[in-house]
C-alpha cells in the first residue's frame, strides 16, 4: 500500500519540506517557507509541473506548517490531511543517546531537547518544527532522523579528542559527525550500482557544499568521519575553518581583544573560502575569480582541494583499501574542476579520472583502468527520512541511554 510521507527540515527562520509518497520515493510536492518571523516571509511550492512563488506574512513556525497543509488541500494536492501517513524531521544532534531514528513521544522530545546544548542553532528550531507538525497533526506518526546517528559505529579511538578524559565523562566531548543521512543515502546508492559481491564494499563519501564532510564507510558501517563535535571541524568549508591548530584561537581572542563568542563567529562564519578568498563563499564566484587570475582565489581552492585529498587518504588508511569515492553535495555534484583536482592528488591510488566523463553527467567517471571507482551521486536526504518513517517501527524509544 502506498503512504504519503513528509520529510521536514526546519532552520531558524525556514521550513523546508517534501511529501513523498512511499515506497516509490516519487515526490508528490516539495518546496520552501523562508525569512519566517517577518511580515515578509517567502513561500514557494512545486507540484506536477507547477512552481508558485509568493510573499506573505508568517510569524511563526507553527503558521507555516497551518499555511502549508491548507494550500496541500486548497490546490488538490491531497484531498485530505487523513492521507498523511507520516511525518520525518531532521534533527541535527542525536548525542549519544539516538543510536538510529526514533519515533517521537514526550520522552524522545525531551531527549532531544536535553541534547540543545550539543547543536544550539539546531536542535531547537528542529523541536519548533517537531512540535508544529505534532499540534497540526496529532494522530500521524512522527519520526525524528539525526544527522549523527549513522555515525555511532565510529569507535572510541577515532571519536575521543586527546584532551583529559574527565570532559568526555563530563560533558561527552568527542566527535559526533554529521551529514548521517546523506552519507547512508549515498552509501545505499553506490552499492546497489555496483557489482554484487558477498564481501562488504569500502566507500569513502565526499559531501562537500557549503557544508563539508567526508565519511570513510566500510560494509555500511561509518568509521570515521571528518565533522567532530561540531559541524565546525574536518574540511575547509563555504565560511567555516574546519580543523586548525587550537592554538590560533586564544592567540588572535587575545592579540585582537575578541570574546569566545567573536572567535566562534569567526571561525564559523568568516572563514574558509570566503575568509581566504575575501571574496565568497560561493565556490562559483571563487572559480570564476581564480580564472581571471585573481590570487587569493586561487590560493582558497587549491587549499579545498589539498584538505579534502588529505582527508580521503587518510581514510583509505582507515579502511586499509577503498573501492569507491563518491563525490555529492553542491560542490561535489557540480564542479567538474575540483574533482579533477582531488582526484590528480589522488594517483598514487592508481585512481584516473575520465576527464570527457567527469565534465559529463555519468555516474561513474573513472577510466576503465583506474584501480577505484569514482562516482557523482546527487544526495537525497529527504528520502533517507521518508524511508526511516516507515521502517521504525516500534513505540518505544529505540534508544539507548549512556548518560546514567
Ligand atoms: P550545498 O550546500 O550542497 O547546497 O552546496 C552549495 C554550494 O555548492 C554553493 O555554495 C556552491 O559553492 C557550490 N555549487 C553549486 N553549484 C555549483 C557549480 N555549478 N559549480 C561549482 N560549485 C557549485
Amino acid at each position: 500500500m502506498t503512504k504519503k510521507i513528509f520529510a521536514i527540515n526546519a532552520g531558524s527562520s525556514s521550513l523546508k519540506f517534501q511529501l513523498l509518497e512511499m515506497p516509490s520515493e516519487i515526490v508528490i510536492t516539495k518546496g520552501i517557507f523562508e525569512r519566517i518571523g517577518s511580515s515578509d516571509a517567502e513561500f514557494t511550492i512545486k507540484y506536477g509541473t507547477e512552481k508558485e512563488q509568493k510573499t506573505l506574512p508568517i510569524q511563526s513556525h507553527q503558521e507555516a506548517v497551518d499555511n502549508l497543509l491548507n494550500v496541500l488541500i486548497s490546490k488538490g494536492i491531497i484531498q485530505s490531511l487523513n492521507e498523511i501517513n507520516g511525518v520525518g524531521h531532521r534533527v541535527a544532534h542525536g548525542g549519544e543517546e539516538f543510536q538510529d531514528s526514533a519515533i517521537i513521544n514526550e520522552s524522545v522530545l525531551q531527549t532531544i531537547e536535553n541534547l540543545n546544548h550539543l547543536a544550539p542553532k539546531h536542535n531547537p528550531v528542529n523541536v519548533i518544527g517537531i512540535k508544529a507538525f505534532r499540534a497540526a497533526l496529532p494522530n500521524v506518526k512522527s519520526v525524528a532522523v539525526f544527522d549523527t546517528a549513522f555515525h555511532h559505529t565510529i569507535k572510541p579511538e577515532v571519536y575521543n579528542y586527546p584532551i583529559p578524559y574527565k570532559y568526555y565523562e563530563k560533558y561527552r566531548i568527542r566527535k559526533y559527525g554529521f551529514h548521517g543521512t546523506s552519507h547512508e543515502y549515498i552509501y545505499k546508492t553506490i552499492t546497489s550500482l555496483l557489482d554484487k559481491r558477498e564481501e562488504g564494499y569500502k566507500i569513502i563519501s565526499c559531501h562537500l557544499g557549503n557544508g563539508s564532510s567526508i565519511c570513510a564507510i566500510d560494509n555500511g558501517r561509518s568509521v570515521n568521519t571528518s565533522m567532530g563535535f561540531t559541524p565546525l571541524a574536518g574540511l575547509m568549508m563555504g565560511t567555516r575553518s574546519g580543523d586548525i591548530d587550537p592554538s590560533i584561537i586564544p592567540f588572535i581572542a587575545e592579540k585582537e581583544h575578541k570574546s569566545n563568542q567573536d572567535m566562534n563567529k569567526l571561525l564559523n562564519n568568516d572563514s574558509g573560502l570566503l575568509g581566504v578568498s575575501g571574496i565568497s563563499n560561493d565556490l562559483r564566484d571563487i572559480e570564476e575569480a581564480a580564472t581571471n587570475g585573481n590570487k587569493r582565489a586561487e590560493l582558497a581552492i587549491k587549499m579545498f582541494v589539498n584538505r579534502v585529498a588529505e582527508t580521503i587518504s587518510a581514510y583509505v588508511s582507515n579502511l586499509n583499501g577503498v573501492d569507491a569515492i563518491v563525490f555529492t553535495a553542491g560542490i561535489g555534484e557540480n564542479s567538474a574542476t575540483i574533482r579533477s583536482l582531488i582526484c590528480k592528488k589522488l594517483s598514487f591510488l592508481n585512481l584516473t579520472l575520465d576527464e570527457k566523463k567527469n565534465g559529463s553527467s555519468e555516474a561513474f567517471i573513472e577510466t576503465s583502468d583506474s584501480r577505484v571507482k569514482v562516482a557523482v551521486i546527487p544526495t537525497n536526504e529527504e528520502v533517507v527520512i521518508a524511508r526511516d518513517v516507515l521502517r521504525i517501527k516500534q513505540e518505544t524509544n529505540p534508544y539507548q541511554s549512556v548518560l546514567q
